[in-house]
């Protein structure tokens, strides 16, 4: 049993991808309301050696010699994995060990204004980065920021990181309706892509409980509309849940396991980590599958959002 890596997890962009959690839960410079996590409990931009690389490296190890190669190593998980002062370290690790196998990073791509953090990334074939908005107010509504963090600065890291970064740069936006979802924000945000100049833009929303009670995800049309009023080239709707299905190494025991201990009494999604000793990311996919199979459903209580089998 891994305490920093997880998965393998299916994922139509990445393949078969190993997690590597480089914070824990939940250190992160954002506290977004639409976060699966959970709220963010080290709101910082402070970067440190939260986990120490010789423990992520030993269990990379281990991994190494007692399982087949993943198709992508990702840094993922519990918060925002820039933050670690070792990205650069465990990275160049990884591509000595296993040169072939390609690496990935998600990131909220709040830190790229660091020239550092940068450099220490330089080297990922594919970077992630996430963006969901272009003006100050709407920043601070949807993603919270650390104080000390202002957007502008934000995407004039990814505009520097664009230029020099040899990879592949896939910009992430999360369209929240109500949130970052007027005309006016959405010709910030095209405006602000367009400068950036990402390999590819992918459109996402919520489908999986945000930690404020109120939010909907958006409608298919919806981001639709964001698509027509952009015009911009290789702009994609990434509709987490169908495509996962799509997958055909999608493990039917991890979807078992969580319909039984479901099925005894309802769970949140901290209750099936810890009962089940999977990763928050790792479950999260599976739910997304079994909710959109309508094979389960949620409850909102006060300890939090419960999942239950769905009566026929
Ligand atoms: S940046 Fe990612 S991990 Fe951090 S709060 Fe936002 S969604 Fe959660």
């Amino acid at each position: 049993m891994y305490k920093y890596l997880f998965g393998p997890v299916p994922s139509r962009r990445l393949g078969m991808s190993l997690g590597v959690d480089l914070v824990p839960k939940k250190v992160c410079s954002l506290d977004c309301v639409y976060c699966e996590v959970g709220k963010t409990t080290k709101l910082t931009v402070e970067k440190k050696e939260y986990i120490l690389a010789e423990k992520i490296k030993e269990e990379l190890k281990h991994y190494f010699s007692h399982n087949p190669d993943p198709d992508y190593i990702t840094f993922s998980g519990s918060g925002e994995p820039t933050l670690n002062a070792c990205i650069g370290e465990i990275l160049q690790f990884i591509k000595q060990e296993k040169p072939h196998v390609s690496t990935a990073l998600l990131t909220n791509g709040t830190l790229l204004y660091d020239p550092e953090v940068r450099e220490a990334i330089m080297d990922a074939d594919v970077v992630l980065p996430s963006l969901d908005a272009a003006s100050e107010h709407v920043f601070r509504k949807i993603n919270r920021p650390a104080n000390d963090l202002k957007v502008e600065q934000c995407i004039q890291g990814l505009i520097d990181f664009r230029k020099d970064f040899k990879g592949k740069l896939w910009l992430e936006v999360f369209i929240l309706p109500g949130y970052n979802d007027s005309v006016e924000e959405l010709n910030a945000l095209k405006q602000a892509i367009l400068e950036i100049n990402p390999d590819s833009v992918q459109i996402n929303t919520l489908d999986r409980p945000g930690t404020v009670s109120d939010l909907r995800g958006a409608t298919h049309m919806e981001l639709q509309r964001v698509i027509d009023l952009w015009q911009l080239n290789r702009v994609e709707i990434i509709c987490s849940s169908q495509q996962r299905k799509d997958i055909q190494s999608f493990r039917s025991d991890v979807e078992t396991a969580i319909l039984g201990t479901i099925s005894r009494r309802p769970c949140t999604l901290n209750d099936l980590t810890n009962i089940l000793g999977l990763h928050v990311n790792e479950i999260n996919k599976y739910l997304d599958v079994l909710e959109a199979d309508e094979k389960i459903t949620t409850e909102e209580q006060a300890r939090g959002v419960f999942y239950r089998i769905k009566e026929a």
